[in-house]
């Protein structure tokens, strides 16, 4: 094996988590993992803010945060109106990705489901599109004569159960009809990037593995032994014991694309985000809003709620909207949900909000930081509901920061937020309620501590290492391809990670960061393939 590596191959493995895969590692189920494990240095990944695919794997591809690259969910946020915007494509990212930097330095790249990939991008190499892409879409992949190589039948993303309910007859037998349609998924995508790795030439090839992911949302606790008190243990465990093959089947994945890659390849599998439990209780951050008086309802807004309740649901469309309850004029401040635990509290800022009225200086800065304190106290049986309340240039930095909520929330795990939730809070007394029900059918949740996993040429026999960040391994794969990195980006190079003659060989080079390079083509098409799009995600629990 040389002692210097020339290429880098990327495995994404989306919501990858050490609690599950360091256990099966260790028991001898995942030996690729567990030999790479040995052999190079793995350690937890910070994720972004929020613990999100979007955000966080437009940090991976471009070494910056959010406020710098401008993709902060699946959707752009409220930042000059009331509502979350469009879904974001590709176009929205304001950053150059690794794609482009190694392109325009010569080198080859290739990305297979790398998000933001939509529409997909002209690289020196090939890309195939991502989970954004809307179904049946056939422009996915660059250079278009390697849809041959995809086969017509390839899904980059499947239909998630929709109206999933553990209390339904029909549960166990749509749980394991979506665990089969999951591993041919991951068997497809395997071999079109097995095939791809060893047909086309390249310096980084990336792919990511959306599986685990969509895996975990449903069934994280049957994975763990957890079984919730409505489900049959039975049912719980035949759904664990036929989600576990698909594992298995990217862990031998794994080892052959290391051995496709070749001797002179750094592995790393990195994954976006952790995951953990879903939560337990419901927080209505609207509804301790409105009591604390900075979120007003419109007079006579329920009495006329509940004569437009009994009209034909066209007209109760029209009549019951957020625009009909909430008193904007009189507002000051509401909240928007981003993920089941991430959120953010926009003030109602004059000339910014089309109704604003709180004044930019002083009175901005002193409503936020009494909303800052009174959301940091507030607890429910003594513990504090949230793990972080930030400003947003306590967590952001750079030119696009001002498109994010003035104040960031991230619940603690046992906490969770509903999308859409205006309304239905403004309805009810309570702040706080219970969050699961029958018909909730996550059993799990983002969490911020991914996975990195580091190994091959050059890569120091170091074990579990000390935790990184998601924004390190752009200018980390720079580094290890002999790239220099560009100023913009937000870390240091991870050379702890390198034996002392690689890092001797592979000294770090910075150079001014340059303009993305637009992306041309147009985004989605047509509002039914947005719809399309947003269906799979709400069906996640993505949006709202
Ligand atoms: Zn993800």
């Amino acid at each position: 094996m040389s002692a210097i590596p020339r290429r880098v191959l990327v495995i994404g493995l989306d919501g990858a988590s050490f609690r599950l895969l360091a256990p099966w590692a260790a028991s001898g189920e995942l030996p690729e993992l567990a030999k790479l494990m040995a052999a190079g240095c793995h350690g937890e990944l910070r994720s972004t803010f929020p613990a999100l695919t979007p955000p966080a794997w437009s940090t991976f591809v471009t070494g910056k945060n959010p406020g710098k690259h401008g993709i902060f969910s699946f959707r752009a946020l409220a930042s000059h109106g009331y509502a979350s915007g469009d879904l974001v494509t590709a176009r929205d990212l304001k950053a150059r990705t690794l794609w482009e930097i190694c392109g325009d330095a010569g080198r080859r790249v290739g990305a297979v489901n790398v998000p933001p990939a939509y529409p997909v991008r002209p690289v020196n190499g090939f890309m195939v599109s991502c989970l954004l892409a809307p179904p049946g879409a056939t422009d996915i992949v660059h250079p278009p004569e390697l849809r041959a190589v995809l086969g017509d039948a390839y899904e980059i993303a499947t239909e998630p159960p929709r109206g999933l309910r553990r209390d339904a007859p029909d549960y166990r037998a749509r749980c394991l009809e979506y665990l089969a349609h999951q591993q041919r998924l991951a068997a497809t995508r395997l071999a079109v990037t097995e095939r791809l790795c060893a047909e086309q030439a390249w310096d980084l090839l990336a792919v990511v593995f959306y599986e685990p992911d969509r895996i975990q949302h449903f069934f994280w606790d049957y994975l763990l032994g957890d079984v919730p008190p409505d489900v049959d243990p039975a049912v719980a465990t035949e759904i664990a014991a036929a989600a576990r093959p698909i594992y298995r089947l990217l862990d031998a994945g794994i080892g052959r694309l290391v051995r496709a890659a070749g001797p002179d390849a750094v592995t790393l599998l990195v994954s976006d985000h952790g995951f953990g439990p879903a939560p337990r209780r419901l927080v209505r951050v609207n509804r301790w809003l409105a009591d604390a008086g900075h979120l007003r309802v419109r007079r006579g807004w329920r009495l006329r709620r509940r004569l437009v309740r009994r009209l034909p649901p066209r007209f109760r469309e029209r009549w019951d909207t957020v625009d009909a309850a909430v008193d904007w004029p009189r507002t000051r401040a509401w909240c928007e949900v981003i993920e089941v635990r991430s959120a953010g509290v926009w003030l109602n800022v004059a000339g910014r909000q089309p109704c604003g009225s709180v004044r930019p200086g002083s009175e901005y800065e002193a409503l936020r930081e009494d909303l800052r304190r009174g959301l940091t106290a507030l607890r429910e049986d003594g513990a504090p509901v949230f793990d972080l309340v930030a400003r947003r240039e306590d967590v952001y930095r750079g030119p696009y920061t001002e498109l994010a909520p003035d104040l960031l929330l991230y619940t603690a795990p046992r906490h969770g937020l509903r999308f859409d939730g205006l309304r239905p809070e403004l309805r009810t007394r309570a702040v706080f309620g219970p969050f699961v029900d029958a018909v909730w059918p996550f059993t799990g949740a983002h969490d911020p501590a991914g996975i990195y996993l580091a190994a091959g040429p050059g890569i120091a026999a170091r074990g579990r290492s000390e935790e990184a960040s998601l924004e390190a391994l752009a200018p980390t794969i720079l580094t290890l391809l002999g790239l220099p990195v560009p100023d913009g980006m937000d870390a240091a190079p991870l050379t702890a990670w390198l034996t002392p003659e690689a890092a001797a060989a592979l000294p770090v080079r910075h150079v001014p960061d340059a303009e993305p390079t637009p992306l041309e083509g147009e985004g989605y098409r047509s509002e039914e393939e947005r719809a399309q799009v947003e269906a799979r995600l709400r069906a996640l629990g993505y949006v709202e």
